[in-house]
């Protein structure tokens, strides 16, 4: 019998988060091989769409800013490596009520963390960025570190940075189950078994049953962007004008400006339609799924005259909090789970690949992940 090929780590998805802990062990000297259903930067998962919102102002939970200070140095690390662009500080304007959870996440947020920012009446806010129209008693908040990353540029240069640092990489290659001992882990893949020391898991919206066998429901939706044209486009074109999230009364919208003349590119933030099955999500619009974004974009940029461009469609995967799962597997110390991202996960891939190596190779970190744990649902 031929033996197993055999690693120190294997690392099952190479999306977002995959490709940065494969490019973090590979840096180490650390034997690892990714292994990937279909190619490195695909458009099938949660890690495509040109653009992510890159902020550290977090509204969501105050324990993330200290992730996103590293995954700020990370990133701009990276781009250094990848000799072309990744990150666009191009600021962000978030409007809402006061009691909107954004606004009142930003003033939690900003009272405990010094970080740059200008809080003040939307009015005031809307003079420097006349585009905007949004109700006279929202509160507007400018934040001039924000910005956008190209998604699939920084999964594609941290798995090319991997591989020129010895990482293997099997695509087109299903992982179709794993078996974890006292002594490495088997994997099974549709192209024959693999060992390791350690697996990490980063499956994505692939992630319900490795949850679920920690008790952790997943709960896994469908997510479209759209881009639209405009005769209009020119006042929407970066870098004069940024990345925005309104929380209107009709819930919260994200967007980026027109960047090399792609269209402004506009989304919601809600929890769509639940996926059964991800490997045969719908990938073209349903009728319907454009009417809210169209009414927000007719009562926030009312000169805009949006012409759809084109659309992605794309996967959330949700815990029960929104906050992330990176931890140690509860059963097996030789497999840790990287997965829940719900929906703002990409900004952290960097700092989460690094968080993954230093599980796999030491059992532990020194960022502070402690929210992040398993734990929290066996309470
Ligand atoms: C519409 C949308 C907008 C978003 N906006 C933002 C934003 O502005 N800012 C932000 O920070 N985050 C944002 N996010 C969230 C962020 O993009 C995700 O959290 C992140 O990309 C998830 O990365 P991942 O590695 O977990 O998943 P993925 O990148 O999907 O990677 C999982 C990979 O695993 C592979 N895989 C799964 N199962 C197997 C198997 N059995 N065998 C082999 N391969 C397998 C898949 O093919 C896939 O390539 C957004 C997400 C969406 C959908």
């Amino acid at each position: 019998m031929s033996r197993l090929s055999e690693f120190d780590v294997i690392v099952l998805g190479i999306g977002g988060m995959g490709s940065a802990a494969l490019y973090h062990l590979a840096r180490r000297g650390v034997s690892v091989c990714g292994i990937e259903r279909h190619e490195i930067g695909n458009n099938l998962g949660s890690s495509h769409g040109h653009v992510r919102v890159i902020r550290q102002a977090y509204f969501e939970h105050p324990d993330y800013v200290p992730l996103l200070r590293r995954a700020y140095h990370l990133w701009q690390s990276l781009e250094e490596q990848a000799g072309e662009t990744l990150f666009v500080k191009s600021g962000m304007v978030v409007f809402g009520g006061k009691d909107s959870e954004a606004i009142v996440g930003l003033d939690a947020c900003y009272a405990k963390h010094d970080l740059p920012h200008e809080r003040m009446p939307a009015p005031k806010l809307c003079e420097r960025f006349p585009q905007f129209h949004v109700p006279d008693d929202a509160v507007g908040y400018w934040d001039p570190i924000a910005g956008y990353l190209y998604v699939e540029k920084c999964v594609e240069h941290h798995a090319r940075l991997a591989i020129e640092n010895g990482a293997e990489t099997r695509t087109g290659t299903e992982v179709l189950d794993w078996r974890a001992d006292s002594k490495g882990v088997t994997v099974v893949t549709s192209n024959g078994e693999l060992f390791a020391h350690h697996l990490i898991l980063t499956a994505g919206g692939w992630s319900g049953p490795a949850l679920a066998s920690v008790g952790v429901d997943l709960n896994v939706t469908r997510q479209i962007q759209f881009w639209y044209d405009s005769p209009t486009l020119a006042k929407f074109e970066a870098p004069q004008f940024p990345v925005f999230f309104v929380e209107s009364e009709r819930g919260p919208f994200y967007g980026f400006p027109s960047i090399d003349g792609m269209g402004l590119k506009v989304a919601q933030h809600f929890d769509g339609p639940p996926v059964e099955n991800p490997s045969s999500l719908i990938r073209d619009l349903l009728p319907g799924e454009e009417t809210d974004v169209r009414q927000f974009l007719s009562e926030t940029f009312p000169d805009l005259e949006p012409k759809l461009r084109q659309h992605a469609t794309c996967m959330y995967s949700n815990t029960p909090d929104k906050n992330f799962v990176v931890d140690r597997h509860p059963e097996f110390s030789n497999v840790s789970i990287a997965a829940g991202f719900s929906g703002h996960g990409f900004k952290f891939a960097c700092v989460v690949g690094e968080i993954l190596a230093d599980l796999a190779m030491i059992g532990r970190t020194d960022h502070p992940i402690a929210f992040l744990g398993l734990d929290r649902f066996r309470a």
